[in-house]
């Protein structure tokens, strides 16, 4: 026998019944957009490298060390498996100039590569669901954007998701904000962790971010960026929260929330939830004025969010249980081979009404019993069997069987017009 080939690590097979998820949560997702006014986007899943290492940051985890990278074997080009979409959307927008007759919403599902160490809501290959709103400035839209993300776990039905909320400036604040937290780092030198070293001058930032336990009491008490906002970034940060108020969207203040990059401004957001242990962090978002320059497009204002579509529906599944597929209305059972001809176009007819039919599949030897068949059409949840049988189909019809109701009653329907009698299968 060949040796068995297994999926790379920490990448997932997304099978039934948990498949029936997905498509209920893409199908919420669709239409949530479609309310907002939000128009989905596509872009490739491979991008040059470059653009990762501007557009996501030289000095992040996922530039440093997360991201898939190779050379195209043909012609010797850079190439990334995106660890994430922003870059690549704005890529898109800069190539297409999408925002030259106005700002845009967009939304993308997808996957996303990153190599991390696989554990609970952390894979190499995950899922993510974004929204991206190009070309305007105000707060409005930032609001918009928070208030989408949490209507959308509403949708759903999720509780208990918590908003946190921060603002980074603008560059200026930041530079001042940046010089006093050097200094403060600098006196608590050894409290610094490799890590943290290595950050204090690439990107100091960031250390507020850490998750060492013997770091946080002095992390908690550094120079906070806020006390360092000039008028306009308040007045920003508070209309978004003045928004939020008015939406019933609750949050509240993270002042160790932070993106280190130079191209975030103003808002910064992430929606957490305590269920699913250190992976809380269900959507992160914020807004990035200055990417588009970076990537060597017109200076144009822009925020979005990105949300991990495994961490949503495995909190879904912790607040309320698991399910599939709906069973199917009908299960055909064909007792003899030669009534296929006659009984695959009626399940078409019925299926073009929008019944949902599933048809026994024989042996290769033969159809199987009756009994056998009864059993399937049992197992599969249906609510009613279809029986082709010789009699019935000699006459032009099909009986109709109540498999579920306790009853066992049986109608004989006419095969000659299945759209008359379609919707007494349905639910
Ligand atoms: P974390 O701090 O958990 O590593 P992050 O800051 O790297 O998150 P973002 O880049 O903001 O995450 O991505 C947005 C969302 O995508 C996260 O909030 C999370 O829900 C999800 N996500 C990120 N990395 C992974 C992963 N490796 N596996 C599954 N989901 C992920
Ligand atoms: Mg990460």
């Amino acid at each position: 026998m060949n040796s068995k080939i297994n999926a790379v690590k920490g990448m997932n097979d997304i099978l039934p019944p948990e498949s029936a998820r997905w498509e209920w949560l893409e199908d919420k997702v669709r239409e949530l957009m479609a309310r907002h006014a939000y128009r989905m986007v596509r872009t490739p899943i491979v991008e040059p490298t470059a653009l990762f290492v501007r557009g996501t940051g030289e000095t992040t985890d996922i530039v440093e060390k997360e991201m898939y990278s190779f050379e195209d074997r043909l012609n010797g080009e850079q190439l990334t498996l995106r660890p994430e979409n922003t870059p690549g959307v704005v890529r898109a927008a800069i190539e297409h100039n999408l925002t030259y007759d106005g700002g845009k919403r967009l939304y993308y599902m997808g996957q996303m590569f990153r190599h991390e160490r696989p554990q609970r809501g952390r894979y190499r290959q995950f899922y993510q669901l974004g929204a991206e709103v190009l070309g305007f400035p105000g707060p409005e839209v930032d609001a918009e954007l928070m208030v989408l993300a949490h209507q959308l776990l509403a949708d759903l039905g999720l509780a208990n998701v918590r908003v946190e909320l921060n603002s980074l400036g603008v560059p200026a604040e930041r530079r001042a904000h940046r010089e006093a937290l050097v200094a403060y780092f600098e006196r608590h030198a050894a409290l610094l962790d490799a890590d943290a070293q290595r950050r204090l001058h690439t990107n100091p930032l960031r250390i507020l971010d850490t998750k060492n336990p013997a770091m946080q009491e002095m992390v908690q008490a550094a120079p906070q960026l806020l006390d360092y906002l000039g008028e306009a970034s308040l007045k920003h940060l508070h209309t978004v929260q003045k928004l939020l108020d008015a939406c019933g969207v609750p949050w509240t203040v993270n002042a160790r929330l932070v993106r280190g990059l130079d191209y975030y401004s103003h808002t910064v957001f992430e929606f957490i939830t305590d269920e699913l242990g250190a992976q809380g962090t269900l959507c992160g978002g914020g807004r990035y004025d200055g990417l588009f320059e970076i990537l060597g497009g017109k200076p144009t204002p822009a925020v979005g969010w990105g949300m991990g579509i495994e961490r949503v529906l495995e909190l879904l599944v912790l607040q309320l249980g698991e399910f599939g597929a709906p069973a199917p209305d009908a299960y055909a059972i064909v007792p003899a081979a030669e009534a296929l001809p006659l009984a695959m176009p009626a399940l078409q007819a019925l299926r073009a009404e929008g019944v949902k039919v599933q048809m026994h599949a024989g042996s290769g030897e033969g159809m199987g019993s009756m009994k056998s068949q009864f059993k399937k059409a049992d197992g599969s949840g249906a609510r009613y069997a279809l029986v082709f049988g010789p009699d019935e189909l000699a006459i032009g019809m099909v009986t109709v069987k109540a498999l579920r109701d306790g009853t066992g009653a049986q109608v004989q329907r006419p095969l000659g017009g299945c759209a008359d009698w379609a919707d007494t299968l349905k639910a």
